[in-house]
């Protein structure tokens, strides 16, 4: 599949909750670059946290072709800002975590770069099936790992909120990337933790078959948060991939795993060497 011939539609929606005063979380969407930041920190760190993140990787909005290095060189940029946010004296100083995904380019071959650091999630739904392509970095996703907790109690336990990386927090960042082909009909969902604190992934798979169009697709994944709770910022991003020629050329579609058997090797010596952390987890 060229790039001329992969036409991605989506659409967002945000909201603060029914306990939190100000919305933390943020957003970047559009131009093949689709990205959730959730702030963290006292005062008003947590929300110039998430938009001074989103803000350092805005340039990639503006590269027609993005190479995957540009992402780890904006990435670090990202932590380098909100490593400088002054907390004022004791503060704890300011974090955001950040995910989604980039479509950068290989061999002319598009490809989602996904990147996460933290506990906010990107899923991909392919044929009808919606898989988690982040791993939390929180105290209870090892828990679940260790078999000490299962999903249902993670979204419910005291500690939830822990998270174990985030961009600000540490000496170097230390995002997860990985990446994959994009693939015709593949729908992305990119949210805030606000969404999976609420919903089951089962809820979010259903709702997201249920509405066809990616920008209702993304106000009722909200909607339903509020409802049932929503004791966080609620964020969600929904992008739909379609091909220009209608689908009617069938053989341009690149076969997923055509690149790289293993959807988590790294396919060339070209990527970046702090890809890791997905396999071990
Ligand atoms: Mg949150």
């Amino acid at each position: 599949m060229s790039a001329a011939e992969l036409v991605l539609s989506w659409g967002a929606a945000t909201h603060e909750g029914r306990r939190r005063r100000v919305n933390e979380d943020g957003f970047l969407a559009g131009d093949g670059v689709f990205l959730v930041a959730d702030g963290m920190g006292g005062h008003d760190a947590g929300e110039v946290a998430s938009a001074f993140a989103l803000e350092a990787l805005s340039p990639l909005r503006d590269v027609a072709r993005i190479d995957p290095d540009v992402v780890v060189d904006l990435v670090a940029a990202a932590q380098e800002r909100v490593r400088g946010i002054e907390t004022g004296p004791g503060g704890r100083g300011a974090g955001t975590t950040l995910t989604g995904a980039v479509v950068a380019y290989q061999d002319d071959v598009p490809y989602w770069l996904f990147v996460n650091v933290g506990d906010s999630r990107t899923y991909l739904m392919s044929a009808g099936t919606l898989d988690q392509v982040s791993v939390d970095h929180s105290e209870v996703q090892q828990l679940v790992d260790a078999g000490l907790l299962t999903e249902e109690e993670a979204r419910e336990h005291p500690r939830r909120n822990v998270v174990t990386r985030a961009l600000g927090a540490d000496d170097t960042p230390s995002p997860d990337f990985r990446y994959v082909p994009v693939v015709v009909d593949d729908r992305l969902l990119v949210c805030s933790d606000g969404l999976t604190l609420e919903l089951t992934d089962e809820r979010i798979a259903q709702l997201l078959l249920e509405h066809p169009d990616p920008q209702e697709a993304a106000g009722r994944l909200v909607d339903e948060a509020i409802a049932a709770g929503g004791r966080d910022n609620i964020t969600v991003i929904v992008v739909d991939v379609a091909s220009a020629a209608d689908g009617t050329e069938g053989t341009t579609t690149t076969p997923r795993g055509a690149f790289a058997p293993d959807e988590d090797t790294v396919p060339t010596g070209a990527w970046p060497a702090r890809e890791q952390g997905l396999e071990d987890a």
